[in-house]
């Protein structure tokens, strides 16, 4: 999982993570691979929302988070600023 990538005391949120379970390499996919797989998991996640904020606060510029993809949360960003 992806989380892995992230070291820090505030995050006990991320012990929730279901991508901690499924590893990392759906949330990371090769450029233009499918992040059907990804989505559909952040979709179960009951942290689903936690993650997604922190993704656009920290502005993760890859992989899956949140259940958005990379240009998902460009888009996000960009009519949030609207
Ligand atoms: S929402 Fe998705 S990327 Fe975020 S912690 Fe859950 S499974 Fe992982």
């Amino acid at each position: 999982m992806h989380i892995d990538t992230i070291a820090s005391p505030d995050l006990a949120w991320q012990e929730e993570a279901l991508c901690a379970q499924t590893g990392g390499d759906f949330f990371f996919p090769e450029p233009g691979s499918s992040v059907r797989e990804a989505k559909r998991i952040c979709g179960l996640c009951p942290i689903r929302a936690a993650c997604l904020d922190y993704a656009m606060t920290n502005d993760m510029r890859f992989g899956v988070w949140g259940g958005l993809s990379e240009k998902e949360r460009l888009d996000l960003r960009r009519t949030s600023r609207c």
